[in-house]
Formats: C-alpha cells, sequence, structure tokens
C-alpha cells in the first residue's frame, strides 16, 4: 500500500484514509493545550472562528488542528489547505506541521495566498487565457508595461507616474474587481480619466504576454471559480479543511476566494483578532472578520483568554493601550506568566543616543545568557534602523533586518551614494553607470554603450569618455547637451567639497541632480518611506569628518555583511513583526509624528490614529519577558535639531505598568505639555502635511523625582540662554514650559526650558 502521506494528484478523495496514523492513546499534542484551545482544535466540522487577542496560542490551534485533522484519519494531506500571510509564517507553519507529524509537508497546500493561488491557476491557466508556464511579473516588469501603455495612450507620465497607476491597478485587484467590475463613476478621476481603459489594456497585455502580477493571482482565480463552475466545484470537493491565520487582514478577494472554497464542506476554521488589523492600507478590511457569523451561519466562535507569551505587565499595557480604540470586539486576556518587568519608557536625547542605550541594553541580556535571537528592534519606519545599524556594527553585534534590506543596500540610499561616490571620485565607473540616468535624463542603454565603447578604446574612465563624447558628433545633440550639463555639474559639486558641509553638499546635489524630484513625483506607496531614508542619510553625514570618510564608513559597513545564520538580532518594522514572537523587544522612536505617523493621521484621520494604535498593540505584545519603549527629545532632520514630543500612545499607557526612565542628560526634563510648533514630524516637507497637532500630557510628577519650576518663574524675554544643541540665543516669548528663542545660529525656535541654561550670570 502507498504512503497514504505520498502526494499523488490532486484527486479529491471520495473516503478518508490514512487509518494506520491513527494514534493509539490520547495523542500527547492535545496535551498540550489547554481547554479552549482543544476544543477549537477538536471541533474539526462546521465553520469555527478563533477570535482571540495575541499570544492566545491561534496560530498554535491552527497547526494543532492541522495534525489533529490528519492524524484522525478525517482528511488526507492534499484535502487540507492551510493559509498563512507572510512566507516567513508559511516555513514556520510547515516545519511545525512536519515536526508534530514527523513527516515532511513538502507538495501540501500550506503557504501563502499568493503561491496558493499561483499553483491553483497553473493547472487551469487555459480558463483565464494564460499558459501553465505563465511568468510572474516583478514589479520593475510591470512598471514598464504601465509605461509602455501611457506612451500609446499619450498620457504624461510625469503626471500620471506609472507606480501610481500600478497602486490603483492593484487597489482594484485587492477588490475582486476585474476590469468589468468597476464602476466607471470610480474609474473616472484617475489618469485623465482613462485609467480603466488602461486597466482593461493592461490585463489582454499581460495575457498577450502570458503573464500575470501578483494580484493577479487571486483575481484569475475568482474568474477561474466564476467561468468553470466545475473547476471550482472540484476544489470544493478537494479541500474538505481549511485554516486561515491573521484572517483580520484578508483583502476582498482573498476573502471571497476563501468563501467560495469553503462553500463545499463548510469546514473552515479561520483565527485572527482585530485589535490586530493594521494593513488596511494594503485593502485589508476587518469588517470579513466581524461578517463571518453572517456568512457562515451556525459558526462556532472561540475566544481564547489565556495568553502564554507575555508577563503581566506587558499584556497589562497593551491592553490599556488598545482600549483606547473604539468599535473594537473587546476582549479579555490573562496570563500567569510570573509577574516581571514592567514596561520600561525611556526619554532619552536623541537617536544617537537612543541607539547606545539599546546597544548596551541588548549587551547586558547577552551577559545576563539572552541569545540575539530573542532580541528585536521594532521601528515604525525604516528610515530608523539605520542608527541602529551603525550601533550594532560599532559594537560587534550581529543583526538581521527582517522583511528588507540594510539601510545603506537600499536602492534609494544606493542611488544617492552612487552620486556622491561620483562627486569624490570621477572615475568610480561603477557609481557613473548606476546614476548617469537616474533619474530618467534620456542617457538611456544606447548612450551608455557609446560611452563605454570609448572608454575601453581608450582605457579611460567612463566619466572621461562621456565628457569627451559631450563635444563630439558621436550622440545625439540631445544627448551630448545633457551628458555636459550632466558633467559640468558634478564638476561644479566637486568644487564645493571643500567649502560646504557634507549633508548640506549631499541635499544640493539630490536636488538638484533632479533624484529627490524623482521620489517626490512618484505617489507610490513606497516613495515617502524612500524620501524618509534619504533625509536620514543626509542627516546622517555630519556625523563623520568628511564625505570621503563617509564613504569610507560605509564601504566597511557593507563588507561587514557576513551571510552566516548565527545568532542574530532582528531588526524590522513594526508592520513585519506580526505572528512573531521574542523575549526583549525595544520599541524605539515613541514620538508624535513618527508614531503615531503624521502621514497615517493626515491621510486616515481618526481611522488612522487608530490603526497605529493597534500596530503599537502588535508590538507591545511581541514581548515575552521585557519591552522597552523610548523617545527622543530631539531629533536631526538634515543639519537641523528640532524638538520631538513623546508620543500619545505612551500617556495612554497604564501608569501601574510602566517605569518611566529618563536618560542622565535628561534628568529633570520636563514633559508638562507645551504645543510644539515645529515637531520634526509635522511640516517642513517631511510628511508633506502641515499636519495636526496636539498637546500631550504626561504626568510630571511620576516621571520625575523631583518637580521644578515652571519656565515663567526662571526665564524672562529677552533673557540671553544657551541650549545645549541649539547654542545660544534670546528669549522671546515664554509659555508655560516652552520658550520661543532666537538662535543666533539656529534661527527662531521653540524648545523645552529643560535644554535651556541662562547664559548671563544669576544671582545664585
Ligand atoms: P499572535 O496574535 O501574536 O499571532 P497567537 O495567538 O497566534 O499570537 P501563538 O503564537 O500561537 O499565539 O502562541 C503564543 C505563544 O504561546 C507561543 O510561544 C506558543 O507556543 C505558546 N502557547 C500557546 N498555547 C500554549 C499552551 N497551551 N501551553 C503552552 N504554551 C502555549
Ligand atoms: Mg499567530
Amino acid at each position: 500500500m502507498s504512503d497514504p502521506f505520498e502526494l499523488g494528484d490532486p484527486e479529491p478523495a471520495s473516503a478518508p484514509a490514512a487509518a494506520s496514523l491513527r494514534p493509539a492513546s490520547p495523542p500527547r499534542y492535545l496535551l498540550d493545550l489547554n481547554d479552549t484551545q482543544r476544543q477549537a482544535v477538536e471541533a474539526i466540522d462546521g465553520p469555527v472562528l478563533v477570535l482571540a487577542g495575541a499570544g492566545t496560542g491561534k496560530t498554535r490551534v491552527l497547526i494543532t488542528r492541522l495534525a489533529h485533522i490528519l492524524l484522525s484519519a478525517k482528511a488526507r494531506p492534499w484535502e487540507v489547505m492551510a493559509v498563512t500571510f507572510t512566507n516567513k509564517a508559511a516555513r514556520e507553519m510547515k516545519e511545525r506541521v512536519a515536526g508534530l507529524l514527523g513527516q515532511p509537508v513538502e507538495g501540501w497546500w500550506v503557504g501563502t495566498f499568493h503561491a496558493l493561488a499561483a499553483r491553483m491557476l497553473r493547472a487551469n491557466a487555459e480558463v483565464v487565457g494564460l499558459k501553465p508556464n505563465f511568468t510572474i511579473l516583478d514589479t520593475d516588469d510591470q512598471l514598464r508595461l504601465i509605461k509602455q501603455l501611457l506612451d500609446a495612450h499619450g498620457i504624461d507620465d510625469k503626471k500620471w507616474p506609472p507606480r501610481v497607476l500600478s497602486g490603483i491597478l492593484q487597489r482594484w485587484k485587492d477588490r475582486g474587481l476585474t476590469p468589468d467590475k468597476v464602476s466607471p463613476a470610480e474609474g473616472s478621476d484617475a489618469a485623465g480619466g482613462r485609467a480603466l481603459e488602461l486597466y482593461a489594456d493592461y490585463q489582454a497585455r499581460l495575457r498577450a504576454l502570458n503573464a500575470a502580477d501578483f494580484g493577479d493571482l487571486m483575481l484569475h482565480c475568482l474568474t477561474l471559480f466564476q467561468s468553470d463552475p466545475a473547476a471550482l466545484a472540484r476544489y470544493q470537493r478537494q479541500f474538505r479543511y481549511l485554516l486561515v491565520d491573521e484572517y483580520q487582514d484578508t483583502n476582498v478577494a482573498q476573502y471571497l476566494w476563501l468563501r467560495l472554497l469553503a462553500q463545499g464542506h463548510r469546514n473552515i476554521c479561520c483565527v485572527g483578532d482585530d485589535d490586530q488589523s493594521i494593513y488596511s492600507w494594503r485593502g485589508a478590511e476587518v469588517g470579513n472578520i466581524l461578517r463571518f457569523e453572517a456568512d457562515f451561519p451556525g459558526a462556532q466562535i472561540i475566544r481564547l483568554e489565556r495568553n502564554y507569551r507575555s508577563t503581566p505587565h506587558i499584556l497589562g499595557a497593551a491592553s490599556g493601550l488598545i482600549a483606547h480604540n473604539t468599535g473594537r470586539l473587546g476582549k479579555t486576556l490573562w496570563t500567569d506568566v510570573g509577574s516581571g518587568e514592567k514596561v520600561r519608557v525611556r526619554g532619552v536625547w536623541d537617536g544617537e543616543e537612543e541607539a547606545r542605550v539599546v546597544g548596551e541594553e541588548i549587551e547586558a541580556a547577552q551577559r545576563g545568557g539572552l541569545r540575539l535571537s530573542q532580541m528585536a528592534i521594532l521601528v515604525r519606519a525604516g528610515f530608523q534602523t539605520r542608527e541602529f545599524e551603525e550601533r550594532l556594527i560599532t559594537l560587534g553585534i550581529p543583526y538581521r533586518v527582517i522583511g528588507g534590506a540594510r539601510f545603506y543596500e537600499r536602492q534609494e540610499i544606493r542611488d544617492a551614494i552612487a552620486y556622491l561616490r561620483v562627486v569624490v571620485q570621477p572615475d568610480d565607473d561603477l557609481a557613473f553607470e548606476r546614476i548617469v540616468n537616474t533619474p530618467r535624463r534620456g542617457l538611456g542603454p544606447a548612450a551608455l554603450q557609446t560611452m563605454h565603447r570609448l572608454a575601453r578604446d581608450r582605457q579611460i574612465p567612463l566619466t572621461a569618455a562621456a565628457g569627451r563624447l559631450a563635444e563630439t558628433e558621436d550622440m545625439t545633440p540631445k544627448s551630448r547637451k545633457t551628458l555636459g550639463s550632466l558633467l559640468a555639474d558634478f564638476e561644479r559639486w566637486r568644487g564645493l567639497v571643500p567649502v560646504m558641509s557634507q549633508s548640506d553638499l549631499a541635499a544640493m546635489v539630490l536636488d538638484e541632480s533632479g533624484y529627490t524630484g524623482m521620489w517626490q513625483q512618484d505617489r507610490s506607496v513606497e516613495a515617502p518611506g524612500r524620501l524618509e531614508n534619504l533625509k536620514e542619510l543626509v542627516s546622517a553625514l555630519d556625523e563623520f569628518e568628511s564625505l570621503g570618510g563617509f564613504l569610507e564608513h560605509v564601504s566597511l559597513v557593507m563588507e561587514n555583511d557576513e551571510a552566516s545564520d548565527g545568532d542574530k538580532v532582528s531588526l524590522m518594522t513594526l508592520h513585519g513583526s506580526k505572528g512573531l514572537e521574542f523575549d526583549l523587544v525595544f520599541l524605539p522612536g515613541w514620538e508624535e509624528g513618527l508614531f503615531p505617523h503624521q502621514r497615517a493621521l493626515d491621510e486616515g484621520g481618526v481611522g488612522g490614529l487608530e490603526e497605529e494604535r493597534r500596530l503599537a498593540y502588535v508590538g507591545l505584545t511581541r514581548a515575552r519577558q521585557r519591552a522597552e519603549i523610548s523617545f527622543a527629545a530631539s531629533r536631526r532632520i538634515y543639519n537641523q535639531w528640532q524638538a520631538a514630543l513623546p508620543s500619545r500612545f505612551i500617556d495612554e499607557l497604564p501608569a501601574e505598568h510602566i517605569e518611566r526612565v529618563a536618560a542622565p542628560g535628561l534628568a529633570g526634563y520636563q514633559s508638562q505639555r507645551p504645543m510644539v510648533s515645529d515637531s520634526v514630524f509635522s511640516g517642513g516637507g517631511w510628511s508633506g502635511g502641515g499636519g495636526r497637532r496636539r498637546a500631550v500630557t504626561i504626568d510630571a510628577a511620576s516621571w520625575h523625582a523631583e518637580e521644578r519650576p515652571s519656565a515663567a518663574d526662571r526665564f524672562q524675554v529677552g533673557e540671553r540662554v544657551f541650549h545645549q544643541k541649539f547654542g545660544y540665543g534670546r528669549i522671546l516669548d515664554v509659555d508655560g514650559n516652552k520658550l520661543e528663542i532666537a538662535f543666533e545660529k539656529a534661527g527662531n525656535k521653540k524648545v523645552m526650558d529643560s535644554f535651556v541654561q541662562s547664559a548671563t550670570p544669576g544671582p545664585s
């Protein structure tokens, strides 16, 4: 008899098999669950929704359930589908199921939505007009294709950048809308009213190329189910059991796909947490989880309340925070994990100090026996990783960036560095080649080829070849002119190296070359993050003695990048941390405008704020033993220091679960809340919006051992003062603890009184 776990054709089975795998006594894996979890595992038949808070064992239930279904011979491996969100989660799920069963699970229907839909589509490609070997396009190919279509339609791609259009098409696909289903009204405002027409053309082009983009994987499956009911019926018969993790973040297309597949046997088990819905910006609909009972009448709703992950203080802090959201289902969570330490909330002077303190804490924890893989730094915005990466490299602590590239490996950072390399070193061919046509300035492959030919021929660097070509007739007059002015720009920038600060010069190079502008015009979801990264890079430059010193540093940092799989600290965004857990979690940058992020507030209003709060909840609940929140009092944007305010989320943490610590430089730091008008993260081009600002109140008494008199008692208008970062200045206005000061070098600023000293010798 063949092995029941061997994968044959995914033929539907008429009767359950694998009886030989039935364990003799109550299986061990069920004993490892609490009663409610066990109920969720054993309620095999009919629809089940496990709706429960973080760390209550939802993923564990799902995995055990999969094993249980197979071991109790309810279905054979190819009759069960288990879906999850990220590749990392899918890998872990496979490993854990394989561990429980003592069997490899290759070839089973366990994976991400994308992977499973692609598999289905390959088996039925003809129905949607593709061949089984269709290509899945990456983003670059996708954008190139859209650009061609824009050209063909005579639409200005400056006004309607391909990325914007690609975003619009993606949102339609997320909602399960093929071109014929998009309402004309909705399609009317983009691309001069022709977005819908472009969508139809784009789909036709993809078919002609035998290609699909990521959004198509799900969309084509829906079309398949609609146009070939027999195929749908086959899958409905095949999948006796459906299991879905992180259900709160499914989009409409995924939801429809699941619902159709589940209509056969109606054995669908979804697990999720409405408080952890953090992907609405990618089309996720938390409503899907709320509608479950209506979609599957008679569904069992199981709530898990015992949290196995975190200490009571961590759980208390997270629960207190999320309670500030309205319109949630609400849950009780308890734990009997030992009491543990309070969540630490630390005020630091600036980002550098924040990174230094985190580095010290990591070293101390390591000395205490904690493995690096049990520690994570979770940031709100990608640019924040730089300061931590630098610090970890300096300390020789290995780290990995999960779900993204290391700071200096990011596309826009590499481009910017290439510009700086050519400024410092005109013979750097690789760098020159990288940016000669980025942003696009009409110096495409043909022009580059001509430059290369001459360079090879004469054994000279590319820029030298370019210089000669700019003066001869070997290129079109237009290319010659562009090349000539680019070279002249580099010449000019090079001349400024001795007289300008690195930061100012880099900002100038990036602006004048059109590089910053390229991303400013780009309205894709990634563009603002890339601009933030560029600002971070420019700000960081002044930490180095010279541009050359910085470039040297970067090459050393890059070299540090060994590929070993050893014990490493994890760095990732809060979004990327969903479902994961670590003993020690650092949550830096809890400042107004950064977290909650100004963009989320500007674009999403109250809904945006609540999603940010859920993100904070996700972050806190990743921690098992210890969570450390920090906020900086000032951040450097370009070469300007700006004041920052603690995040409102800090105020929302219940006092009994947190311990406030101030770094030495901030002793006496008052956070009795002024409205600071030049908050780092609002205005000034940082987030594009003037922004809402609000006063934040922190209970000063619990923050400080000693009360300090208000600024009005200590300072007077007109007084000359000294500020630790901005230097000398004269007070223009005193308002509570806030001073408005005309600094001699830094101009007018509003600052906290705690950072200011009188510069005139006083009576005391
Ligand atoms: P999240 O909402 O963050 O995705 P979750 O609800 O999926 O969390 P799991 O990751 O499944 O929670 O479980 C959290 C931790 O608790 C894991 O380390 C898991 O092994 C452990 N755990 C869950 N249930 C039990 C149990 N009955 N006994 C012991 N440990 C458990
Ligand atoms: Mg989980």
